[in-house]
């Protein structure tokens, strides 16, 4: 019987334990364990249920493009369970000079599709506006290697583009500065409209004309789904298919390397000998494959002994910080400043909140009709320093963000701060080419798989796809069809 070890519990994790139990279940010989350093599973996958509202700590919900969660979640059973944001109230705003400004309608990401709109906004400077023009003459363009966001957006747009829009767009979903931010592994449609348009404003008008032809007569599909009880129902779904001994929480791992290879001395590639695992208490245990789906720091910490090379490409992968702080007010103390989905700050407004979200808008039943969630992202790339400030600082100075920004002076009845320490991968430029020589390096050390946010995107998603193909590289064909695993 092959015998398989997860390491890391998270959404990419769990993923994998539910391809490996399906394919158990299905005839496949093989048996595998789950370790999670936590007592609970989920990672940063965490929902509170406090004063009859839904609190996300983490993730609050994925984007309806890629389809990887959604079809889990089907599978699951939890087809009903999946709702989409209400995007007729999808108004996003942008801090400036500490007032609010709507972004402007047909702006798709940060590329103006409307003239008219983008002309009259206030967004932006007559500077900015001319560039915009000019910038639907450039020419096919094509760069050799990465670079980063900043550098191209910079290069069509201007800098005022970077500051207003890229940076905190970029921030809010990957907490990073897109100075940093590999445009080929971030943006890689904006490389091809690049290469074959030139300009990305005609590349994305066209685009938008063939988007509205094909879904002629079609319901729009929401921008964003998310789970009707909150995020954590997905992983409670996934735990209730998955043999709970097959699960160890509580346990850290601390390095895994071939059986009987000397610490330091490497890994045997394409050897035959198990894997251990060896867990922080000392113990050790032999496994057949292994699927690494912690964070990329962690894998780099865990495979040291065994293979510095792919260690080092890991370790290499830079991971920023975050915190969500939750508030939950009376809903008419807020009534007429909690406007649209919620706004994003610009880093010249020196600010310590990145964004926030008005979360009963976005997701109207998420609090009840006299409650309002508003949900404020601090820390990312740039401002490291504040996960070390404690509860009452952080909560003071985004009450101040609110009050100077919103104009919300109430006191929220209820408050909770959640940290998220190395948890959001920075795909910095050459991350395509880095993740490749892993891939290299993975492949040849048989029987080991890699799963999570430090790949081939951040998103629960992304993290989905991962463990479902790791388990696909570690595990058994499958003998007979296999049925989703009852629940
Ligand atoms: C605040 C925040 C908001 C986000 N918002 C969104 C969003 O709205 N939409 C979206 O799509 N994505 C969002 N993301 C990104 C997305 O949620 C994550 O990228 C994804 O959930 C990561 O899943 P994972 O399984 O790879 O990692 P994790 O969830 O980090 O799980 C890794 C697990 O490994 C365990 N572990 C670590 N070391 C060890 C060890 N040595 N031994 C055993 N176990 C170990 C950890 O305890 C953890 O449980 C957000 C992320 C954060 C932090």
């Amino acid at each position: 019987m092959k015998r398989i070890a997860i390491v890391g519990g998270g959404i990419a994790g769990l993923s994998a334990a539910y391809q490996l139990e399906k394919q158990h279940r299905a005839g496949a010989d093989l048996e595998f364990v789950l370790f999670e350093r936590a007592e609970r599973l989920g990672g940063v996958l965490v929902t509170d249920h406090i004063d009859g509202c839904i609190v996300e700590a983490g993730p609050d919900s994925f984007i309806t493009e890629k389809p990887w969660a959604t079809a889990l979640a089907r599978e699951l059973g939890l087809g009903d369970q999946i709702i989409g944001s209400n995007d007729s109230d999808r108004k996003t705003f942008i801090v400036i000079r500490d007032r609010l400004v709507e972004l402007p309608d047909g702006l798709m990401f940060m590329v103006p599709t409307k003239i008219l709109p983008t002309l009259l906004s206030p967004l932006f400077s007559l500077r900015t506006k001319l560039r915009m023009a000019t910038e639907f003459m450039h020419p096919p363009h094509k760069i050799e290697g990465d670079e980063s966001v900043a550098a191209m957006v910079q290069r069509h747009f201007g800098e005022e583009m970077v500051d207003r829009l890229a940076d905190p767009l970029l921030s809010g979903i990957y907490g990073g500065e897109c100075r940093d931010l590999s445009v080929r592994a971030v943006l890689p449609r904006f490389v091809e409209m690049e290469q074959k348009h030139g300009s990305l404003t005609r590349a994305m008008m066209a685009a938008r004309k063939r988007m509205a032809e094909m879904s002629k007569g079609k319901p729009k599909p929401p921008l964003f789904s998310s789970m009707k009880d909150g995020m954590q129902q997905l992983v409670d779904a996934l735990v209730a298919t998955i043999d709970p001994r097959a699960i160890r929480t509580g346990v850290e791992i601390e390095s895994v390397c071939r059986a009987g290879v000397e610490p330091g001395l490497g890994c045997l590639e394409q050897s035959d000998r198990p894997w251990q695992v060896k867990k922080y208490d000392g113990t050790r245990e032999s496994f057949d494959a292994v699927i690494l789906a912690a964070p990329a720091h962690v894998m780099s910490r865990l495979l040291e002994m065994a293979h510095a090379e792919l260690a080092f490409e890991l370790g290499a992968i830079k991971y920023s910080s975050s915190i969500t702080c939750n508030l939950i007010y009376d809903r008419k103390e807020v009534a007429g400043k909690d406007r649209g989905f919620g706004f994003l700050v610009p880093r010249s407004e020196n600010r310590r909140m990145l964004a926030c979200t008005f979360v009963h808008n976005k997701f109207p039943h998420r609090a009840p009709a006299d409650k309002a969630i508003v949900r404020a992202f601090l820390g990312g790339a740039g401002d490291e320093a504040v996960m070390d400030w404690s509860d009452e600082q952080i909560v003071s100075a985004v009450q101040r963000d609110l009050r100077e920004i919103a104009g919300i002076t109430a006191n929220p009845r209820t408050i909770r701060v959640y940290r998220w320490r190395s948890c959001m991968a920075q795909p910095s430029p050459g991350h395509l080419e880095r993740i490749a020589r892993i891939e290299v390096q993975r492949q040849r050390l048989s029987g080991l798989a890699l799963a999570g946010n430090a790949f081939h995107g951040i998103g629960v998603p992304d993290c989905v796809r991962t463990g479902t193909q790791a388990a696909e590289q570690v595990g058994l064909p499958q003998t007979i069809p296999a049925p989703a695993p009852a629940r």
